[in-house]
């Protein structure tokens, strides 16, 4: 081990390191050999954040049986005012965070966050973090502003309590208000297959199932998303946090890479975010001529010595 490093300390020193636009991906070429951080985890084709908002209790007696039966974890973004004491009860939402399942911030009483003034914001999403990690022992990582709506000043408040916000999302659901936008299978396929082909990170948004303003008329239809979703190639179906802070780390992570006489590679990550908060490996993908290979390495690790074939 002590001549390997010894002998790549003299050896080739190729930097790294990532534009912040480009999702993670940058190669570089030598001797035919590339390394590039995957602009997914597992080097995944596209992302998928199931997530669900207000917590009605479909979600826990519904949707979270069926989910978990299929391997998929969601996001279910959690009203702060009166949480625990309706049906949804805290031993339900502690039940769902040690499952995998995401909890999520949607302030404190669901008010409108672009109408109200800073200090408010703040207390909206402060009192609900406060709430939620004292109950499940962990702060939210995830906020969804409450009508989806935000602005550049939301935004940076709700930076400062969370790494991630939800600024984009497909609402699914079939109240009859929906209109032209029911969401029935064929639909929901289409979409997906959609955000897979264009190598995007889809975010979906449900309520109730039976109950709720926009409960489903077919409820059929979403259960046979799940299972679609969840048998598709090349999808990469986790929570609203994880994928935002896989995407960061990609963004913002740099790797050194050098490379060795006897065949190895040494890579070397160095990321300034905080370890913490951001707990996703990335994925590298190796390649030489016809080979092609992932490993998984830790962006504030040490180096990783990977020996080419
Ligand atoms: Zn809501």
């Amino acid at each position: 081990m002590t001549n390997l490093l010894l002998s790549c300390f003299l050896s080739i020193f190729l930097p790294l390191t990532n534009a912040p636009d480009n999702q993670g991906v940058e190669t570089s070429d030598t001797d035919s050999v590339s390394v590039s951080i995957a602009p997914f985890h597992g080097n995944a084709r596209a992302a998928l954040s199931l997530t669900y908002d207000d917590g009605c209790i479909d979600q826990y007696e519904l949707i979270a049986p069926r989910m978990d039966s299929l391997g998929l974890r969601g996001t279910f973004f959690l009203i702060g005012k009166g949480l625990g004491e309706g049906a949804l009860s805290w031993d339900k939402i502690v039940s769902l965070d040690r499952r995998g399942h995401e909890i999520g911030n949607h302030g404190w009483t669901h008010t409108d966050l672009r109408k109200i003034p800073s200090d408010s914001v703040r207390s909206e999403l402060r009192l609900t973090s406060d709430l939620i990690a004292s109950h499940i022992g962990h702060r939210p990582k995830s906020i969804a502003p409450p009508f989806n709506s935000y602005d550049k000043r939301v935004l940076d408040i709700a930076g400062e309590f969370s790494i991630a916000v939800r600024t984009f999302q497909k609402g699914l659901g079939q109240g009859k208000h929906f209109g032209q936008r029911y969401t029935d299978l064929p639909a929901m396929k289409s979409w997906i297959d959609g955000i897979v082909r264009d190598g995007k990170w889809g975010v979906t948004m449900v309520h109730g199932i039976r109950d709720g303003w926009d409960k489903w008329e077919h409820e059929e239809d979403y259960w046979n998303f799940l299972k679609y979703a969840a048998s598709l190639e090349g999808l990469w179906a986790a929570t609203f946090a994880e994928v935002a802070a896989y995407r960061k780390e990609a963004a913002e992570c740099s790797l050194k890479v050098e490379r060795c006489p006897e065949g190895a590679l040494v890579m070397t990550p160095q990321c300034n975010l905080d370890p913490k908060l951001y707990t996703m490996p990335l994925t590298l993908v190796i390649r030489k001529g016809e080979i092609c290979e992932t490993i998984d390495i830790d962006p504030f690790g040490a180096p990783v010595i990977y020996f080419l074939k």
